[in-house]
């Protein structure tokens, strides 16, 4: 039977866990939850590793910023991971003590099923604490975590309201995640849900990491390697570059954005030691192929906030 286009997108939930855990593996992060999503591991190349190592690294910066922000304001906050397949970045902050008030995760059921079954592994559960499941197995709610089965192509109508019965509070400061997920939804699927959270949560922040340039040589023969997979990504068409995706949130009510490629963050955005220590770890011949592949991915965030009295924002995190 040939797989549908939905089923090819919630697969590449897999390639993600296998290059988290080979990235694990090689040295380049430090994640012992990684394990738990895979069952065949895999060793990726270490163009693929030192990306999986620059895209984590970066996101984790922008996260802790945003809670340590809100953390100083003593103001609670919450985490939205949409499309969060089997992201450990819940299990991570809550060793470091860093968790929000509450971390919603939402992805497919088919998804969600094999995470809560994750979880459900000692070394996480003893984390989780007490999770109730739900929907035949398809989510878990926690204190201060919450997984929901669902499309996101349905946030609005489907989606807002269970999240808000399990705890969501449009009026706490909100960090949006989606990590590599965007782009494989209709684009005007995609801006309603930009739109929806910069319309109803006044205090936000919004972290994306996409594929960007598809027209380049390099950009056609990715998108065709992608092609020849199954894979499509329809968000593309509308928002080729980091220009037009800056341009896309501000259009869609965030009030600012910043966009910066993996080559940028690699070497504006990367603490020398790191870069030292990451070389060493495995030998990288192909350094030209590394940097047009890290010139095709970029992360883009963008923010909402009430200004306070002195026109300052709590909200607008920023790579150092
Ligand atoms: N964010 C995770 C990470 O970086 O490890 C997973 C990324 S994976 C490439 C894309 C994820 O988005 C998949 O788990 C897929 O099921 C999810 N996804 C894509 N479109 C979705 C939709 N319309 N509704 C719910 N989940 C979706």
């Amino acid at each position: 039977m040939r797989a549908s286009s939905d089923d090819v997108v919630r697969g590449t939930n897999d390639d993600a866990s296998l290059s988290r855990l080979s990235a694990v593996t090689a040295g380049y992060l430090d994640d012992t939850f990684a394990k738990l999503f895979v069952r065949r591991p895999m060793r990726r190349n270490p163009i693929i590793n030192r990306g999986t190592y620059l895209r984590t690294s970066a996101l984790d910066k922008l996260v802790s910023q945003f809670a340590a922000v809100h953390a100083s304001l003593g103001r609670p906050w919450q985490l939205v991971s949409l499309g969060a397949g089997s992201d450990t970045r819940y299990l991570l902050m809550k060793t470091s003590g860093q968790q929000p008030r509450k971390y919603f995760e939402i992805d497919f059921a088919e998804v969600t099923t094999r995470k809560a079954m994750a979880l459900s592994k000692p070394s996480a559960q003893k984390l989780l604490g007490t999770a109730q499941p739900g929907k035949g197995g398809a989510e878990l709610y926690a204190d201060d975590y919450c997984l929901l089965a669902g499309d996101l192509r349905h946030f609005e109508q489907e989606l807002v309201p269970r999240l808000e019965q399990h705890g969501f509070d449009r009026e706490q400061p909100t960090l949006f995640l989606a990590e590599c997920v965007l782009v494989y939804m209709l684009p005007q699927d995609a801006d309603r849900v930009l739109r929806w959270t910069s319309t109803h949560c006044p205090t936000a922040g919004f972290i994306i990491y996409e594929p960007c340039q598809p027209d380049d040589a390099f950009g056609q023969v990715m998108v065709q390697n992608l092609r020849g997979r199954g894979v499509e990504l329809p968000g593309l068409s509308q928002y080729p570059d980091l220009l037009a995706q800056r341009t896309r949130f501000l259009n869609l009510g965030w009030h600012g954005a910043t966009a910066v490629d993996m080559d940028q963050v690699h070497d504006r955005h990367t603490a020398a030691e790191e870069l030292r220590r990451i070389a060493k770890l495995e030998l990288l011949d192909e350094l030209e192929e590394w940097r047009l592949l890290a010139q095709h991915y970029g992360i883009v965030w963008a923010w909402c906030e009430e200004t306070k009295g002195d026109g300052s924002t709590a909200s607008q995190p920023h790579l150092a």
